[in-house]
């Protein structure tokens, strides 16, 4: 069929019109022809079924009853009137409401006449009813077309309001097949119509709308969401392989002195297999002549920094400079001293710019940047001022990444003509399925092993209630030489209360832990950075023994002496917040606990959450369980939603698909990577056309 007819307007498509057309575009982005077509269904309901008013349950959607209507009047109340039906089938009698329209549904429903409703049916006032339902003589039921699985449309408030129901949805939908007459070009590639038994385009694109049975619509399914997934993972296996081709990196192919060296004396103990491995396979992409683009996974505490200074030793032994961006000043100055101590012993020159590194400190490191004598630069977003500019920089490692923007990150990579090697560092783990998807363009290495001699952290759930017997335990711990974390949230939404509460939660512990016996550190976001370094500082030197923060200290702190992280308000956070907070305890010797405190009042997901802290402590098992909860576009946040918002895909529950997806995709790629082949035109025409139509979603750069 000739594509260009799926371009047509909205508007143009008989039933639509001007005005349906802005309304289903402003509300559910419906511009085109094609889009309509695409706009799958979100469930199906079973019209074979038939309820009996006895068997109801209470609350259930999709109820289709067959029965009468002996009664109707109109109620007035305070709130406004109602029309009530009493609706009656040979097992009992139930309500049928209605707040709209009433007018013309009470001249036009007939009493004591067959009917078959449908609707969701509540529990009102001891009797079953039911909205606004829909309605159908029995007599024309019977003639009409048996639809058996009906497809329910994804829907908004406004939608209903302007008249354009599901059933409206449906009728358009059926004049597009009329107008089209159903003929879709093909879009997958012989080897996986064979392969992978599919329906044709065409069959698919029917059975998704009028499903002709459930094997069939198991089948467009199917067929629709592997397309979906594969034309994704085209994109973004062709990005990379581009990537590698096109864009030039700097070869480090040396393993010279200051690797070596370090390797064999300063190295303060032995590395993990999970560490080798993943600097084996930085070093293998670093002499490839690509640039390297790539994305280091590590649960907290697994050990990523010193992956970093060994990859940036590398770096220097090529003749590069290096540098390592952290999301917070807190952050970056522990990076500082924490690598300034690795590499007390070699010649290496390191310096620390942040924000609050006063302008005359900033001279000297500005000019040895461009001269080539500092070899190392840590810091905060500071780094991509204007004014620092590097000699030669050749690696850019980017802690913590789920805080930095691409606009950020492209700006580093600007800073040379040739684009330094990035290494983006994260604490978050991200499912299998996230991070394909997501990150399909990048390579991943993944640190999946802990330092060894680790206790696992011991996790409990207490309620507020039991906050005498926590505090009991906190100076247990204190007396035993250990320090404490008592976190409290801060929303932006709620910050008022929020800082509140931090500091009724500072005095209460302030009145229970008094001075001179304990000493109390507050690190909290309203403070001036000095300020808070310089409470971090005592904490960190172990002058105080409890931290009271907000979430600031989330990320990278490492205190190995604090032992006891309480979490406040802990149903607020979100699971791989409390996850990354968790992990602030257990780095020393000692058994770890991570305390969660809330109320009573707890929703189901919230039970869940705390539940899944106390039964694990493995970070990916948590990110599964998150991904579950909150679905992919609230995990990773709006900037990166676009890609997650499939049509018809679900990276959660189609896992399988995607990882066949992405085994067909490189396969096609590595085989044929310009699509020359004969066999792989359709493919190469299918792609180019969602290229040029933007069906396929921007990916983050
Ligand atoms: P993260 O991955 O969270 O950034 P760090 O790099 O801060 O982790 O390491 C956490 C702690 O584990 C640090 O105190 C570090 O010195 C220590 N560490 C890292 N690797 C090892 C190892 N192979 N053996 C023992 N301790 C290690
Ligand atoms: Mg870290």
């Amino acid at each position: 069929m000739n594509a260009n007819l799926l371009q047509t307007p909205i508007a143009y498509l008989k039933g639509v019109g001007p005005n349906r057309a802005d309304t289903l575009r402003s509300e559910l982005g419906i511009a085109t022809y094609q889009d309509l077509l695409n706009l799958f269904p979100n469930r199906y309901i079973d019209k074979t079924r038939y309820y009996k008013i006895n068997t109801l349950q209470r609350n259930s959607a999709d109820v289709q009853i067959v029965g009468k209507i002996v009664n109707i009047k109109t109620i007035e109340q305070k709130r406004g009137k109602r029309l009530v039906a009493t609706f009656l089938d040979e097992t009992g009698q139930m309500e049928l409401v209605w707040f709209r329209g009433q007018k013309w549904i009470r001249e036009n429903l007939k009493l004591n006449v067959a009917y078959v409703i449908f609707g969701r049916c509540n529990w009102y006032n001891g009797a079953f009813s039911m909205p606004h339902p829909e309605m159908e003589l029995l007599t024309e039921h019977q003639q009409g077309v048996k639809v058996h699985m009906q497809p329910v449309y994804p829907s908004t408030e406004k939608l209903g309001n302007k008249g354009i129901t599901n059933r409206v949805i449906s009728k358009l939908i059926q004049q597009l097949f009329t107008e089209t007459k159903g003929r879709f070009s093909e879009s997958l590639a012989p080897v996986h119509m064979q392969e992978l038994k599919l329906l044709s385009k065409h069959e698919a694109m029917f059975n998704i709308h009028f499903p002709k049975n459930s094997e069939l619509l198991a089948k467009a399914q199917f067929r629709l969401k592997f397309e979906e997934l594969f034309y994704i993972q085209m994109q973004l296996i062709s990005k990379k392989l581009l990537r590698k081709q096109k864009i030039k990196g700097y070869n480090f192919d040396q393993v010279g002195t200051m690797f070596n060296d370090f390797f064999a004396h300063h190295l303060p103990f032995e590395l993990t297999g999970a560490q080798k491995r993943v600097i084996k396979e930085i070093r293998a992409d670093l002499g490839s002549n690509a640039q390297m683009n790539r994305l280091l996974q590590g649960d907290v505490g697994s050990g990523k920094t010193i992956v970093a200074v060994m990859i940036m030793l590398l770096a220097i032994d090529n003749g590069f400079q290096a540098c390592l961006m952290a999301p917070t000043e807190i952050l970056a100055n522990q990076h500082y001293q924490g690598i300034k101590e690795l590499l007390k012993n070699t010649s290496v020159q390191c310096a620390l710019l942040t924000g609050s590194v006063k302008q005359s400190a900033r001279k000297p490191i500005h000019e040895n940047l461009e001269n080539g004598t500092l070899q190392i630069l840590i810091g905060t977003h500071a780094l991509l001022e204007d004014k620092v500019r590097f000699e030669n920089l050749g690696l850019a490692i980017v802690d913590e990444q789920h805080r930095f923007g691409v606009a950020q990150r492209s700006k580093l990579w600007h800073k040379n003509e040739i684009p330094p090697h990035i290494l983006v560092m994260t604490a978050t783990p991200i499912p299998r399925t996230l991070a394909m998807s997501l990150y399909g363009d990048l390579d991943i290495s993944v640190i999946d092993e802990l330092p060894p001699g680790r206790k696992p952290i011991k996790t409990v759930h207490r309620f507020d209630s039991n906050r005498l017997k926590v505090f009991r335990f906190i100076r247990d711990e204190i007396k035993k030489g250990r320090q404490i974390y008592v976190v409290y949230p801060l929303i932006q939404e709620s910050e008022a209360l929020d800082y509140k509460d931090l500091m009724d939660g500072y005095e209460s512990i302030a009145r229970d832990f008094p001075l001179p016996d304990f000493q109390i550190s507050i690190v909290h976001g309203k403070m001036k950075p000095a300020d808070k370094d310089y409470e971090m500082e005592r904490f960190v030197k172990g002058e105080t023994q409890i931290m009271v923060a907000t979430t600031v200290i989330e990320v990278g702190v490492n205190v190995p002496n604090a032992s006891v992280m309480i979490i406040e308000s802990a149903e607020r956070f979100g699971l791989s917040q409390l996850h990354q907070l968790r992990g602030r305890v257990g780095r020393g010797a000692d058994q770890s606990f991570c305390i969660l405190m809330t109320s009573h009042k707890l929703s189901t997901e919230a039970k869940t959450r705390l539940e899944t802290m106390v039964a694990t402590n493995d970070g990916f098992e948590i990110a599964e369980v998150d991904l579950r909860l909150r679905g992919p576009g609230d995990i990773m946040g709006t900037q990166q939603s676009g890609i997650l918002n499939m049509k018809i895909a679900d990276l959660v529950k189609d896992n399988d698909i995607l990882q066949t997806a992405r085994h067909y995709a490189i396969k096609l790629l590595k085989e044929d990577p310009r699509l020359e082949k004969p066999e792989n035109l359709i493919v190469r025409h299918a792609y180019s056309q969602l290229v040029k139509h933007k069906n396929i979603w921007n990916y983050i750069s």
